[in-house]
C-alpha cells in the first residue's frame, strides 16, 4: 500500500483505567486533557475552546505510562498508533522526516486516534549528534502538530519519557504537548491497588496478604511487580502447585530488585 514500514493504527489489547493500579491524579488529568475531547468534541466546538492536543507523561521506566496511554485509546474508542522515536530516528536522513508525516497521515485518516511518543526525548539527543538532521526531524514534526490545528480531526498526542529534562521547550508550548502529567513509584496503598490488578489477572491464592506484599516492596514499580508476581508463578509451578502462594511471592521479592530507589 506504499506505507511499507510505517506506523500502523491500532486497537491494541483493550485497557482500562480499572486496569490500572494507583495512579489516580494521572488517570483523572488524562481523562480530562485527552478523553474528553473524544467523548465531548461537539459542546469544545459549540464553546469554541481549543482542546488540549497532547500530554507528556514523565516518570522513572515501568511505573504505567504506555498502559495510561492504551488506556486513553481504550476508554475514548481511539485507535492506538505506538511510534518508538529511537525506532524512527534509526532512519536513514530524510527518510525519518518522511516517516513522520506518514505517522501523521495515519493517525489523521484512523482518527479518532492517539498518537503515542515513547522514549520522546531521543528525538532531541538526535539533534547534537547530527546537528542540521535531528533539527529538520524535529521542525518537521513541529509543522506536523501544527498541522492538525487546520484538519479538525480527533487526534491526540501522548508522550513518554524517562528524561523530561531532556526535552526541548519548543515542543511543551501551548498547542503542542502543553500537559504535563508524572507518573511516579507506587507508594504503599497503589502498590496495593496493583497487587489487586495482577492478582486478578493471575491464578493466585486466595487468602494471599497483599499488604503484606505491598509493605515489603518499597521501591517496585507496577512492572517490577508483574516481574515478582512471575517469578512466585514459576516458583509454583516447579512445586506442582496450582495456585502461586504467599510463601513463593516473598521469596520472588528477593530475587527481584527495585528499580527506584528510594531515600
Ligand atoms: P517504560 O518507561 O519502561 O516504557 P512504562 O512506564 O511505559 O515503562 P508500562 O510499559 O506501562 O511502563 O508498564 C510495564 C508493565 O508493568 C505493564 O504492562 C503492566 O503489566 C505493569 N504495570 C506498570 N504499572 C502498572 C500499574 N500502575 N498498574 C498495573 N500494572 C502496571
Amino acid at each position: 500500500s506504499g506505507l511499507q514500514n510505517s506506523a500502523m493504527a491500532e486497537k491494541p489489547d483493550p485497557v482500562y483505567w480499572k486496569d490500572i493500579g494507583g495512579l489516580v491524579a494521572a488517570k483523572n488529568a488524562l481523562e480530562e486533557s485527552a478523553v474528553w475531547i473524544y467523548k465531548h468534541a461537539d459542546a469544545y466546538k459549540r464553546l469554541g475552546i481549543r482542546p488540549s492536543k497532547g500530554v507528556l507523561l514523565f516518570g522513572p521506566p515501568g511505573t504505567g505510562k504506555t498502559l495510561l496511554a492504551k488506556a486513553v485509546a481504550t476508554e475514548s474508542s481511539a485507535n492506538f498508533l505506538p511510534v518508538s522515536i529511537p525506532d524512527l530516528i534509526k532512519g536513514e536522513v530524510g527518510e525519518s522526516e518522511k516517516a513522520v508525516s506518514r505517522i501523521f497521515q495515519t493517525a489523521i485518516r484512523c482518527s479518532p486516534c492517539v498518537i503515542f511518543l515513547d522514549e520522546l526525548e531521543a528525538i532531541f539527543s538526535s539533534r547534537d549528534t547530527t546537528g542540521d538532521v535531528g533539527r529538520k526531524l524535529i521542525s518537521q514534526f513541529l509543522i506536523e502538530i501544527d498541522h492538525l490545528d487546520k484538519v479538525d480531526k480527533s487526534v491526540i498526542l501522548l508522550g513518554a519519557t524517562n528524561h523530561p529534562e531532556s526535552i526541548d521547550n519548543s515542543i511543551l508550548r501551548p498547542g503542542r504537548l502543553d500537559r504535563l502529567v508524572y507518573v511516579g513509584a507506587p507508594n504503599l496503598e497503589e502498590r496495593v491497588q496493583i497487587l489487586q490488578v495482577l492478582r486478578n489477572k493471575t491464578k493466585v491464592h486466595p487468602d494471599i496478604n497483599l499488604e503484606e506484599i505491598a509493605s515489603k516492596t518499597e521501591g517496585y514499580t507496577g512492572a517490577d511487580l508483574q516481574a515478582v508476581i512471575r517469578k512466585a508463578g514459576l516458583l509454583s509451578l516447579k512445586q506442582n502447585l496450582l495456585q502461586i502462594t504467599q510463601e513463593n511471592i516473598l521469596k520472588a521479592i528477593e530475587s527481584v530488585s527495585p528499580s527506584v530507589i528510594v531515600e
